[in-house]
Parts: structure tokens; sequence; C-alpha cells
């Protein structure tokens, strides 16, 4: 077994590394950390425990240390679920040392950082040499996109190896937990909308761009076609949902799409990684799904759902659907899970 810890394991993602990481058959969890205000207690009393699973009788007891490089001991790989300015401060320490997964955005764009979906661009791992070469750590840090970025980057791929994409426009229909507990107050989205999240739009044209680059000589170019994206809090608990829409250069056959869309799976599949979904995309044929209170559990939380996907007969060479893929899950702590699960396989 890989000992490994948490980086902010009260909060949101934190409390889905916990869950995801109960029982798994290569991890073991050791260590937590969370902010001076839980320092010292017992998990079980750090933690207000969100989750409709019951909290893992295995970390009950685990005192909460500081998040400190000094505090965690004798672990190999730590997941990050810290606030982003937090995270820009102390991930670089804990990498002079450790294996860092992160779900948080301070280093993802960094140059020599991998920023990784394992079914998208696996390749990405080989900037981890040129990233201890250049800082001079025994550790590394390996990212994975923002939520919305990865279930809609994870639906392009297929289409992305075949075609040419000339522009997407994705509107997004995000969950309240995308915001962590105390993101977004009741108030402000109870019989409501809110047509901003501070931030997301730049992260998804940024990201999706950079994981459909190419990796050449250490350096990332990213992918050169046009990507608009308008983000909307909606009151969901769980689950992402996004309305895409797609030009492609060439004519083209929905079916087609469909087809290749059904048929995808990346080196997780290959590898029959633990946490990897036998497929990475579902297709629906129902004409009222996705819905994410229905689809968002979908393989465990670790596929997306695609339903709607029709030509878009106001454009040419368009076509339009509909996602659904879980924040937290294949989101957040999922998708570090299966970042770690693959460089456990390739690289330990
Ligand atoms: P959250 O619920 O607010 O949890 C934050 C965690 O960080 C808690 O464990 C908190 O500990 C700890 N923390 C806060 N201040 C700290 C400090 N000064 N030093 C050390 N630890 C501190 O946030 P979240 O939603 O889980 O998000 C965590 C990260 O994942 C963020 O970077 C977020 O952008 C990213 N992310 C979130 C989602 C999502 O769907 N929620 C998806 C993708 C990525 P205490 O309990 O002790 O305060």
């Amino acid at each position: 077994m890989v000992d490994v810890g948490v980086l902010g394991a009260t909060g949101m993602v934190g409390q889905r590394f916990i869950e995801l990481l109960d029982k798994h058959p290569e991890f073991e969890v050791k260590v937590l950390t969370a902010s001076p205000r839980s320092e010292g207690k017992p998990y079980e009393e750090a933690a207000k425990w969100y989750l409709q699973s019951k909290m893992p009788e295995s970390v009950k007891d685990i005192k909460v240390v500081r998040t400190d490089p000094s505090k965690v001991g004798d672990v190999d790989i730590l997941f990050s679920a810290l606030p982003p300015d937090i995270a820009a401060k102390v991930e670089p320490k804990f990498a002079e040392k450790y294996v860092v997964a992160s779900n948080a955005s301070a280093m993802r764009m960094e140059p020599d950082v991998p920023l990784v979906i394992p079914e998208v661009n696996p390749d990405f791992l080989d900037l981890i040499e040129v990233q201890q070469r250049e800082r001079g750590w025994d550790g590394f840090i390996v990212t994975n996109p923002n939520c919305t970025t990865i279930a809609l980057t994870l639906t392009l791929k297929p289409i992305h190896d075949q075609y040419t994409i000339k522009r997407v426009y994705v509107a997004t229909m995000q969950a309240v937990s995308g915001a962590g507990y105390n993101g977004v107050p009741s108030m402000a989205i109870i019989d409501n909308i809110v047509p901003y999240i501070g931030g997301e739009e730049e992260k998804i044209e940024t990201e999706t761009l950079h994981l459909l680059g190419e990796l050449e000589e250490g350096k990332v170019t990213p992918a050169q076609f046009g990507i608009s994206a308008s983000c909307h809090r909606v009151p969901v608990l769980d689950g992402h949902t996004e309305a895409v829409f797609i030009e492609l250069e060439e004519e083209f056959e929905i079916d087609d799409i469909k087809r290749i869309m059904d048929e995808f799976q990346g080196i997780p599949q290959k590898l029959e990684l633990p946490s990897a979904p036998e497929k990475p995309i579902i297709v629906r044929e129902d004409e009222d799904r996705p819905q994410p209170r229905l689809d968002r559990d979908e393989s465990n939380g670790m596929a997306v759902t695609v339903g709607r996907l029709r030509m878009d007969a106001a454009f040419e060479n368009s076509l339009r659907y509909v996602l659904v893929g879980h924040n937290t899950i294949r989101g957040a702590a999922g998708a570090s899970i299966l970042n770690a699960e693959l460089i456990n396989e390739i690289i330990f």
C-alpha cells in the first residue's frame, strides 16, 4: 500500500477524498491537514461531514495536523484540497519532498507543472522530470483541471482527435458544492441563478486549450481553436451541467460523433486503474437527459454523461449537446486520485 495524506481534508473536496480513499486498493490515508482552526482535533470533531455516506471509521480518530511539511511525516502522496491562495504558498514547499496531486488552481498553469486528465493527455506527466530538474525538488506537483473543464474536455477529446474544431461555446449550470460549503449563501441561490463565478470562464478557456495542446521539448503549445464560456451558479447540490455548441471545419455525421464518444477510452481504461470508469463518456438518447440529480453518480461519479447530441442547423458543420459531470468526484477528488493511480502505475 502507498501511504497518503489529504491537505485541506475537512472541506468539501477534502471529504470527497476521504470518502473515495476509504478502502482504496492502493492508497491508505495516514495524515490529514486543515487550517489552524482544526489543528490537534480528531478528524471526527474537526470536520462537519457533508456527504450522504457515513464518515469512514478509519479517519475518525486521526488527529488533524497543521498544513506544514514538517507535520506530515512519512507518506508518499499528498492530495491537495486547499484554497488557492494557501495552495500557492504551501504546495511548492510540500513538493520539495512529497508527490502533491492537487485540485487547487494555484500551480495549474505553471509551465513545468503537468495539468492532466489521464484519458486526455497522460504524456504531460513527462513534465515531472523538467519540474524536478529545474526546481531541484525530490517530489513534484501534478494538477487536475477545474471541475467544469474536466467534463468539457473529456467530451471534446474524441472530437478533437478526429476532426478540426473551429470554435466551442459553452454555457454552464454549476452546482453550489463547487464553491465549497460556505461558498454560496443560501439566500443568494434558492429560487435563483447567479450568472457569475469569479475566474471560472477564464479557467475553462485557458485550461481546455492547454489540455488539448501538444507537449514538445518540455513545453506545452495550446490547441488553437476559439473557445468562449459563460458560467452560472444554479440551485443544484452536486453535478455541473454544460450546454456545448461546437463548430467543426469538416462536414460530419452526428452518428459518427455519438460513436466516437461512446467508444472513447484512454490509458486508465487500458491499465484498468482502480478509479477508471469503464466508459469515460456515457451517451444517452433520452430526450430529457442528462440531468444532474439522475446522472451525476454515473460510474461512481467518474463518467461524464452526454445527451441531446444533435446537429445545429443554424450554422454550418455544427453540433450541440448537454453534459453532466460530478464536480467534486470527476471534477475534483476523483480526478486527483486517478492522476495518482496513473503515477503509481507508471512512475513509482
Ligand atoms: P472548502 O470546502 O472551503 O475547504 C477548504 C479546506 O482548506 C478546509 O479543509 C479548510 O480547513 C482548509 N483551509 C482553509 N484555510 C486554510 C489555511 N489557512 N491553512 C490550511 N488549510 C486551510 O473548499 P473546497 O470546495 O473543498 O475546495 C478546495 C480546493 O479544491 C479549492 O482550491 C477549490 O478551488 C478546488 N476545487 C473545488 C471543486 C469543487 O467542486 N468544490 C472542484 C474543483 C476544484 P478548515 O476546515 O480547518 O477551515
